[in-house]
């Protein structure tokens, strides 16, 4: 780190300006810290930043909650679709409609990605005390004076020095890396062998729904599939996830003839609502998907990570924003018991080499202020969650993959849905739990596990959902099941 045009000195400097680092920015300017965010690409609200890359997101009850925390998740819900339930279409054109949840208080929203995350910058800066520079790509790390070192478009270097270093920099994470250099740091990549294309379904020409609006619409085929989210514009985005390799795959898909022939073929009525699906499927990205565990997450009290740079998630539960705006639910509340259990919290900022450090945003006055602490606390409360979110992932990607046609599997799935109308609060299935409520994901997880014991027993030796033996069924679910979920306050609302 030698040969920099520029040092600069920060007290809280945030890498990457993505959905996560710009909601890091105002939980911090919140408590009262200098925040400063440098971001890779352009500002976004200025230039136009190119297509192809999950254009729209499912926000649901984590990342809602952790926009109310701070008070702007009204904002954030007057700009969604509702989706209130999955539209399936079949080969022939067929429609069925599944509801989301038990009633209709539980449904999905569908978000611009970067409506959201222009609203998040705005609201950052409008707080005073967050700044944003633009096109600077981070490229070392050095933990022990605590300076990342950023090149500009011009190649040029700019050394940032920082009392806290927060890495929200996403799956690909340059903080990470760095991080990874330093001893007893593991990491894990786990890639899918599956890619993704984003393409678009036009909005009619008075700006109205092609399709059911308030729905995800979702074309199942068993080992590939198609799926549309709406926009608030009356478009649809939508994404054709589809195996790298084999008989019908990306490798196959390389002509326009190849794509017209393929789409006509498995999704007829979705390639009559796209004239221009041959020239944004070649135009568009292939993006890869990834499953990214990773540990420690801190280093010391000077830098953590958050977001998918700590956590990336494969999207087939649609929580990765999701879990990453929880980490700053948790990342809250690990300050608010360190500071009630008389901890202090502030960074001291050298300006010059010879100055004395001077603190700045001191919360509390008496304590001791352990960033180290507080980071460790984060990541132990964060990790088995991160690790069992990005687990349930994995295993919905191969239950769409492989078990949407098996006919155990539907009905399975059919008595689920009785269940949770009969037995509300005591049976809530792993969907629920992770969508549609804030337990932690590992307790979802582990009641997941249970839910498809109590429904393998009850299926057993019955062809139709209406059969199930609901005596045995409550006995079940009493015994194995209420007793983890009955406990928690986050499922209050649903008994
Ligand atoms: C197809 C698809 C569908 C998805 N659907 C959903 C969904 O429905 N619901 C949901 O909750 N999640 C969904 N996700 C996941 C979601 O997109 C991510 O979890 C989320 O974007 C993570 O936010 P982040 O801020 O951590 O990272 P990112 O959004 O990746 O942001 C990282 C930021 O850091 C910047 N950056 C990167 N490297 C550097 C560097 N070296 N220096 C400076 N800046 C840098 C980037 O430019 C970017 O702005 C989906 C993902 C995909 C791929």
């Amino acid at each position: 780190m030698s040969d920099a045009v520029e040092t600069r000195n920060v007290d809280v400097l945030i890498v990457g300006a993505g959905l996560v680092g710009s909601l890091a920015a105002i939980y911090m300017a919140k408590r009262g810290f200098n925040v400063e965010v440098y971001e890779r690409r352009p500002d976004m609200r200025t230039v136009e930043i190119s297509a192809g890359r999950s254009i729209n997101l499912n926000l649901s009850c984590r990342g809602i909650e952790a926009l109310k925390r701070i008070g702007i998740a009204d904002d954030v819900l007057a700009e969604v679709v509702p989706m209130m339930g999955r539209m399936m279409h079949a080969r022939d054109g067929a429609l069925t409609y599944q509801p989301y949840g038990k009633d209709d208080t539980e449904f999905g929203n569908s978000v611009s990605r970067g409506g959201l995350n222009k609203m998040l910058m705005d609201i950052a800066e409008e707080t005073g005390t967050v700044k944003f520079h633009f096109n600077l790509k981070a490229d070392d790390a050095d933990f022990d004076s605590n300076t990342m070192t950023f090149t500009n478009e011009q190649g040029e270097k700019i050394e940032v020095r920082a009392s806290v270093i927060i890495g929200t920099d996403g799956a690909a994470s340059a903080v990470r890396r760095e991080m990874l250099k330093l001893d007893g740091y593991e990491s894990t990549v786990e890639p899918l062998d599956y890619g993704y294309k984003e393409l678009y379904i036009a909005p009619n020409a008075d700006g109205s729904f092609k399709i059911e609006k308030n729905a995800l619409h979702i074309w199942p085929r068993g080992t590939y599939m198609l799926i549309a989210l709406p926009n608030f514009d009356g478009s649809f985005t939508v994404t054709l996830f589809l195996p790298y390799k084999g008989e019908l795959s990306f490798e196959k898909l390389t002509t326009e003839e190849s794509v017209r022939e393929f789409f006509t073929e498995h999704f007829h009525d979705a390639t009559e609502l796209m004239p221009d699906l041959v020239e944004t499927f070649m135009n568009n990205p292939t993006g890869h998907m990834e499953t990214i565990k990773t540990f420690p997450w801190n280093v010391g009290g000077q830098c953590v990570l958050m977001g998918d740079a700590a956590h990336g998630v494969v999207p087939f539960f649609g929580q990765g924003m999701n879990c990453g705006f929880e980490d700053l639910t948790v990342f809250e509340e690990c300050i608010a018991d360190h500071l009630a259990n008389g901890g202090a919290l502030y960074v001291e900022r050298r300006l010059r080499t010879d100055e004395e450090p001077r603190k700045t945003a001191r919360l509390q006055l008496e304590g001791e202020s352990n960033w180290q602490k507080l980071f460790e606390d984060f990541a132990n409360r964060r990790k088995e969650n991160c690790d069992a979110i990005a687990d349930m992932a994995v295993e919905n990607f191969i239950e769409m993959r492989d078990k949407v046609g098996d006919p155990k599997f539907l009905l399975a799935k059919a008595v689920e849905k009785i269940l949770e109308k009969r037995f509300p609060g005591r049976y809530v299935s792993r969907y629920s739990l992770v969508t549609f409520s804030n337990v932690p994901y590992k307790l979802a997880k582990d009641a997941g596990i249970i839910c498809d014991e109590i429904l393998a027993e009850l299926v057993s030796g019955i062809d139709k959902a209406e059969d199930v033996d609901l005596k045995k069924a409550e006995k079940l679910i009493d015994e194995r099941l209420a007793p983890m979920l009955l406990k928690r306050p986050e499922l209050a609302h649903q008994a």
